[in-house]
């Protein structure tokens, strides 16, 4: 059984493979090199549907996806839904860069992750949402990661996410709550 990952982001790519591992046995989760659709929805939960339903209805096959964000309290919920294109490229360094100049010196520095993920197989479409509560640093933090992890602090730890190794973010991430929960509803569905 194939499922499709519709994601070009390498980084993700990565994280997922990790995080989903043998929790796929027997499923072989294959790349998506399809046409990206237009990601107009309002919200996390809607742009990972619509990325899986493009996904699906190019190759044939089941599909998952995610849609991710960093959303700051002190911004309104900004970058939100715009996060991998908030400084009007896709380039991460301006997007922490802009982060970092519009939250100055504010004194409240709330943030999380959230990471919505979205199953599609023909009629069949499931969601669930991860997230990872935080705060937003004074200055870049640690060379791992992608994004916003060098400003990203986890609530309950003393360093950014970009200085947790690859195994430790990918326990408690986001992206590992919500496909930890994802992966638990696609096994029956496609291990039948
Ligand atoms: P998407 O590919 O449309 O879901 O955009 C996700 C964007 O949100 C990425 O380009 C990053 O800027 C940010 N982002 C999502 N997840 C993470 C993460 O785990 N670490 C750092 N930045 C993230």
């Amino acid at each position: 059984m194939k499922l499709v990952l519709a994601t070009h982001n390498a980084h993700k790519v990565e994280e997922l493979k990790r995080i989903l591992g043998d929790r796929l046995e027997g499923i072989e989760l294959v790349g998506y090199d399809g046409p990206e659709p237009i990601e107009d929805g309002e919200t996390f939960e809607a742009n990972a549907l619509i990325k899986a339903r493009a996904a699906a209805i190019h190759t044939g096959l089941p599909a998952i996806a995610d849609d991710s964000g960093i959303s700051v309290d002190a911004l309104g919920g900004a970058p939100g839904i715009h996060s991998a294109r908030y400084a009007g490229t896709r380039n991460d360094a301006e997007n922490v860069a802009l982060l970092l100049a519009n939250l100055g010196n504010r004194v409240d520095r709330n943030a999380r992750f959230t990471c919505a993920a979205a199953f599609v197989f023909g009629a069949v479409e499931r969601v669930t949402v991860g997230i990872w509560p935080g705060a937003v640093l004074h200055e870049t933090a640690g060379a791992g990661g992608f994004g916003y992890d060098p400003i990203f602090t986890p609530a309950g730890l003393s360093v950014s996410s970009a200085e947790l190794r690859a195994d430790e973010k990918n326990a408690i991430s986001h992206r590992a709550i919500a496909f930890g929960e994802l992966v638990e509803i696609i096994r029956p569905l496609l291990l039948r």
